[in-house]
């Protein structure tokens, strides 16, 4: 965690400055609720204002402009304060200086809003993860995209990001799936249902176990619990179009990247996102059989559309379901309200708690721990020999083969 800073929520109703902790609750000066959807209506409302107020003083400038004109007229006597032009350029100055001020005052409500907005996000809750303009730069942890908050165009929050890193537009992706289910949440769109992120479940032995027989993990992004599924969530921000469609053998495969004018796919490459879910599928289902029934479990790769993302496979075909953050049939929260309409309810209410609860205590990283011996894990899992057939010595011929291939690789996709 990092360490939050002496930053306050402030409340769009009241204006009041109250501890970041009332968020996600009521305002304990005035009792409105502290939620990213108030929030936004809120900046939608002050945009408004501000529009009008820029119309204003649009309005006021030509008006201004207008009275010198005439005043002018008066050549050298232009300054004496008897004359209506002198009366009226001072009246509109005052004006135009009033709506400046008014117009000012909103800008830096809208900006109070948006910083406000995210500290009372569910995210925030959940990661701690402080906006990077709030804390020294020395403080902040590196894989941290979050750089600062503002409204834009007509009341759209817009998070400014840094996204440098792979590891930060993983957790940009993350957020934003995150901030669309908590909202949707939040808005009643699933009934009675709780979100957690970032959990490692134990694969247990056999399952992807390499040679060291170490205990390998299994690392959940997003599984959220309704009374009707549990929705096992990979999600993957990757800088190139996704396309999802049917390869040989009834496969489906994830396409990333984009094939040239010429048909060629050489360097596309098949994202491994849903082969993964899979296995989390996997091991939880064998860790806890008697609590999640197998048929309500339903695995969802979500592809952060940045540069395009198309689907050619029916949703569900080998129980693998597709979305994305983009409005449209694939949109996360919409394509889990479809699947919810179509089930029957298995749990409770309390069933929903008591299921979040005992996951977060068995599987969730409180302190950090986890995800560090998960990446060990994994390095151990890669560093594991492999047998690839008779080992022929690395040596300075293989490395001139290898540059002469290269060379004639390129020598040839020129043709
Ligand atoms: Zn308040």
């Amino acid at each position: 965690m990092e360490e939050i800073p002496g930053t306050k929520l402030f409340c769009w109703a009241c204006g009041e400055y109250v501890p970041v902790r009332y968020g996600g609750g009521l305002c304990p000066e005035c009792g409105s609720r502290l939620v990213p959807a108030a929030y936004d209506k809120a900046a939608r409302v002050t945009a408004e204002q501000i529009d009008h107020e820029a119309h204003e003083l649009k309005t006021l400038t030509g008006k201004l402009k207008e009275a010198r004109n005439k005043n002018a007229r008066w050549g050298f006597l232009r300054n004496l304060a008897f004359l209506p032009s002198v009366h009226a350029i001072k009246r509109f100055e005052s004006e135009k200086s009033d709506a400046c001020a008014r117009r000012d005052a909103l800008l830096e409500r809208q900006e109070k809003l948006a910083h406000s907005r995210y500290y009372s996000s569910a995210w925030f809750r959940a990661t701690g993860m402080c906006l990077r303009s709030d804390v020294g730069h020395g403080s902040v942890r590196d894989s941290n995209p979050f750089a600062a908050a503002h409204y834009v165009n007509h009341g759209e929050f817009k998070l400014e990001t840094t996204t440098a890193t792979k590891e930060r537009r993983g957790l940009l992706g993350e957020y934003v799936a995150y901030d669309l289910l908590s909202s949707a949440i939040d808005a009643g769109c699933f009934g009675h249902a709780r979100l957690l992120r970032n959990l490692y479940v134990p694969a247990g032995r056999g399952a992807r176990a390499g040679k060291y027989e170490t205990e390998f993990t299994e690392e959940i992004d997003l599984l959220m619990v309704t009374q009707k599924s549990v929705y096992v969530i990979e999600v993957k921000n990757l800088n190139a179009p996704v396309t999802v469609r049917h390869a040989r053998g009834g496969k489906v495969e994830v396409l990333v990247g984009k094939p040239r004018s010429d048909g060629s796919e050489s360097f596309c490459r098949d994202d491994a996102g849903p082969h993964q879910n899979t296995w989390h599928i996997r091991a939880l289902t064998k860790r806890e059989s008697d609590r999640i029934f197998a048929s309500e479990l339903v695995g969802i790769t979500m592809y952060v559309d940045n540069c395009g993302f198309s689907v050619l496979v029916d949703q569900g075909s080998n129980g693998m379901y597709f979305a994305t953050n983009t409005p449209g049939d694939y949109c996360l929260p919409d394509l889990i309200a479809r699947l919810e309409t179509n089930r029957p309810v298995v749990r409770t209410e309390e069933g929903v708690e008591a299921l979040v609860r005992h996951l977060d205590m068995a599987y969730s990283d409180a302190d950090g721990s986890k995800a560090k011996e998960h990446v060990r894990a994994i390095e151990i899992r890669h560093r594991s020999p492999q047998y690839a057939g008779p080992k022929r010595p690395k040596t300075k011929q293989g490395k001139r083969d290898r540059e002469l291939e290269q060379m004639m690789d390129k020598a040839f996709s020129r043709e």
